[in-house]
């Protein structure tokens, strides 16, 4: 046999998302897919209409490449009044992305030089591992500790080094639920400008948190706008998950260099979608209060059904993920646990946590062995027909 042509290296260096393929193994088994990030119920219909209309209206065209500037006007005026980030041009500093997905891998890819040191803190959004070695930057880890999800500020500090380019901040955070406390992001703000390094934000759940919680954009503190990357999209705020609308705001000479990785990329973000997205920004304050009064009761559902199966968490802050501990039925094999939750006598779909963390590089143990991640975007009925499949769990 002749050879055949080999992958890349860089390729070799990571696989396939374990959350997306637990949606696959979830339809496979027809288990109750609380695994991967995505509503089962509808967004606004105003904006199906808006989409609806722009199909016909003659929006079938490439839009300009960095985003159709009606939407450009709609992402600079929210970013003003919502996220406080000053000064902003829509010409200049932002991008519309194929997804925030699309926005940080052009933000790394902008931003980073091979072997360019990177913090991230785990456990993290699956993506930042494999967008970091996709930009062949060197990922250095800082731990948040349950039961808070807290980190030290000690380690933060020596996690900088001479080598850091940038720190990527998620808040509120996938998979723990967290939300950084002003305190904690003035914190990563002070390091950031003592090293010259870029803070690089995700911050897609930015209108999902509870208990009267505040969003706080890292830009809009003192000093941060020039040195700041804001990623977001329109996915979780409007259950469109499948439009693939993102953006990112930033200063102009990064800006240019977003722009043109996006180029080669994508050329741009679907241009009808865009203009139903203005639509989607210019719905009224009550929108967002119901988006907040509806994800607390699925919270609280789910939560509740997880505490009377026994599992343990911590308190949920923002987002729509739930971290447990699955010591408690005796495993601590998460990827077996998870196969158990799969198979059809409890029939729920969930994510090993191990897939978020590193190993140790002392022990070769993954701190996310015996945790489970389990999402609440879901209709009512679904979180309660998941929460009559895991009470099993207590049985067994
Ligand atoms: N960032 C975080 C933290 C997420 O949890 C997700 C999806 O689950 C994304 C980004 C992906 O967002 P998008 O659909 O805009 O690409």
């Amino acid at each position: 046999m002749p050879p055949t042509p080999s992958l890349s290296t860089r390729v070799t260096l990571f696989s396939e998302s374990v959350i997306r393929e637990m949606t696959r193994h979830a339809n496979r088994h027809s288990a109750i897919n609380l695994a991967q990030g995505m509503p089962d119920f509808d967004p606004p219909p105003e904006i199906i209409a808006a989409a609806q209309r722009a199909l016909r209206d003659g929006y079938n065209q490439y839009a300009i490449t960095w985003g159709a500037p009606a939407l450009r006007t709609e992402i600079a005026r929210k970013a003003t009044s919502f996220n406080h980030i000053p000064h902003l041009d829509p010409d200049k500093h932002i991008t519309v992305t194929c997804g925030s997905t699309e926005a940080m891998m052009a933000a790394l890819l902008a931003t980073l030089n091979p072997g360019d040191e990177v913090i991230v803190f785990q456990p993290w959004y699956e993506n930042y591992g494999p967008d970091t070695k996709l930009a062949q930057a060197v990922p250095v880890y800082v731990n948040l500790s349950p039961p808070d999800w807290s980190f030290s500020e000690s380690k933060l500090r020596a996690a900088f080094t001479p080598r850091t380019r940038a720190i990527i901040i998620n808040t509120p955070h996938n998979p723990t639920g967290k939300v950084f406390s002003p305190a904690e992001l003035q914190l990563i703000a002070d390091l950031c400008i003592q090293h010259n390094a870029l803070a690089i934000t995700d911050e897609i759940y930015e209108h999902i948190l509870y208990d009267g919680r505040k969003h706080l954009s890292i830009a809009s503190l003192p000093g941060m706008a020039e040195r700041t990357i804001t990623i977001s999209g329109l996915s979780k705020t409007f259950s469109v998950t499948g439009w693939r609308l993102g953006y990112a705001i930033a200063p102009e000479h990064i800006t240019t260099g977003i722009r043109r990785v996006h180029d080669f990329l994508t050329v741009g973000a679907p241009h009808p979608l865009q203009m139903a997205a203005v639509a989607a920004m210019q719905l009224p304050d009550a929108y967002y209060s119901d988006l907040v009064t509806k994800y607390a009761a699925r919270r609280q559902l789910l939560c509740a059904h997880l505490a009377s199966a026994g599992f343990e968490f911590a308190e949920v802050q923002g987002a729509y993920y739930v971290m447990t501990d699955c010591a408690p039925f005796g495993w601590d094999d998460d990827n077996a646990f998870v196969k158990e939750l799969l198979i059809p006598l409890i029939g729920v779909a969930a994510v090993p946590a191990s897939s978020f963390y590193a190993p140790d590089p002392e022990t070769g143990i993954n701190p996310g062995r015996g945790k489970v991640r389990f999402m609440f975007a879901k209709k009512t009925e679904t979180l309660e027909s998941a929460g009559h499949r895991l009470a099993k769990l207590r049985r067994m």
